[in-house]
């Protein structure tokens, strides 16, 4: 694993030309750029070829169940809150080979995984977005189920944070922890200033040695002040907060009539999975040519908000909406302490966004805080 910490380089200032200059010192050395552009109404993570892709002047607006770009009246690049979808798919990609076989002559000939590609480079990661990469690390790097293909990618990848200079209606993590300030897990760390503008520095030996390669400018006290107040303005804007310690009582309290409730808004869509930039279940599926020389196994991703994924032998043993939205939170912010030392959720707000009924979890754990938990 790369060693990502959090002493840092002293910061510079890149001009236009200098996150320029970071795209194209990137392709250089080989990467993948991959970062923020419009597409499809939404701001998305998708290949970048130069600053012309990246959404300059776009903003979004993110309710329950609502999302709309929106016209920013300044040219910031990095001005709007989160894509749909997070890195999750890149470095946990939603359906994968695992192997191939075919006959060849008596025996099987194996096909390996996955053929070497070339390193990523990420390029606007928020705070709770390295959080969910970090958690979704110790997942795929656990000593027993460790998963070589998540580990060769994530120890490839240059991950490059954006600080949020303000937050979305749905962003809670300033309650998780996870955010909004990117204190931690990052190679290089940029502030996006006025007049396009950027505080930068790194916190890794390749991320000090993409940024001394770029044409750069000492900061002045106004451009530290002004990234300090963006911080703090990212901070005080959050609205939503998560009852971390009464989310933590959930598995206390399976048969809450609450879950009732969210079954009656339910439609176990599994959107909420989807989108959910830690949420790491999947399900393989082997399939066969005609011929019966050829078969392949797939991985791809799963929803515990399907009935098939709680099958067992003889049938499914979460039948009921409810019980499927009671795996998910109670696992989620609760037994996923017990399995991986925190919560599993980093206060994005994406599952709140991309509920088609708008389902908040932080408002159904403060719904059953104030019908009681067990100790709370
Ligand atoms: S549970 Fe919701 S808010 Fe928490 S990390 Fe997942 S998508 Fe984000
Ligand atoms: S909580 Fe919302 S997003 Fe999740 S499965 Fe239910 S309806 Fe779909």
């Amino acid at each position: 694993m790369p060693k990502r910490g959090s002493s840092t380089s002293a910061p510079v200032i890149l001009d236009r030309d200098g996150l320029s200059a970071l795209i194209t010192t990137l392709k250089a050395k080989g990467y993948r750029v991959i970062g923020p552009r419009a597409a499809d109404g939404a701001v998305i993570y998708d290949d970048i070829e130069g600053i012309a892709d990246l959404p300059a002047g776009l903003g979004d607006e993110q309710e329950g169940g609502h999302y709309r770009l929106t016209k920013r009246d300044d040219d910031a690049v990095f001005g709007y809150t989160l894509a749909p979808q997070g890195w999750k798919r890149f470095l946990h990609p939603p359906r994968q080979r695992l192997f191939a076989a075919r006959r060849d002559g008596g025996g099987l000939a194996i096909a390996p995984p996955e053929a070497a590609v070339a390193p990523m480079a990420f390029l606007g990661v928020r705070a709770c977005e390295l959080a969910a990469i970090a958690l979704q690390a110790r997942v795929f790097g656990d000593k027993d189920y460790a998963d070589p293909g998540y580990r060769r990618r994530h120890g490839a990848a240059l991950l490059i944070a954006v600080e949020c200079g303000a937050a979305g209606t749905n962003c809670f993590c300033a309650s998780t922890g996870t955010g909004p300030e990117a204190t931690s897990g990052y190679d290089i760390r940029l502030v996006e200033l006025k007049g396009r503008r950027f505080l930068a520095d790194a916190a890794s030996a390749r991320g000090k040695e993409v940024l001394a390669e770029l044409p750069s400018a000492e900061p002045v006290q106004a451009d530290l002040d002004a990234a300090a107040a963006g911080r703090r303005k990212a901070r005080a804007d959050q609205t939503r907060a998560l009852d971390t310690a009464a989310a933590a009582k959930l598995k206390t309290v399976p048969e809450h009539p609450r879950w009732d409730s969210v079954a009656q808004r339910c439609l176990a869509c599994g959107n909420c999975t989807m989108v959910c930039p830690t949420c790491f279940c999947t399900t393989v599926e082997d399939v066969t040519d005609l011929t019966g020389d050829h078969a392949e196994r797939w991985r791809q991703w799963d929803s515990c908000f399907s009935l098939e994924f709680s099958y067992v032998h003889g049938g499914a043993v979460r039948t009921e909406i409810g019980a499927r939205y009671r795996q998910w939170i109670t696992h989620k912010l609760s037994t996923w302490i017990d399995q991986f030392g925190t919560s599993g959720c980093v206060g994005c707000g994406r599952c709140i966004t991309w509920c088609p009924v708008g389902i908040d979890i932080t408002a159904e754990v403060a719904a059953i805080k104030a019908a009681g938990t067990r100790g709370g």
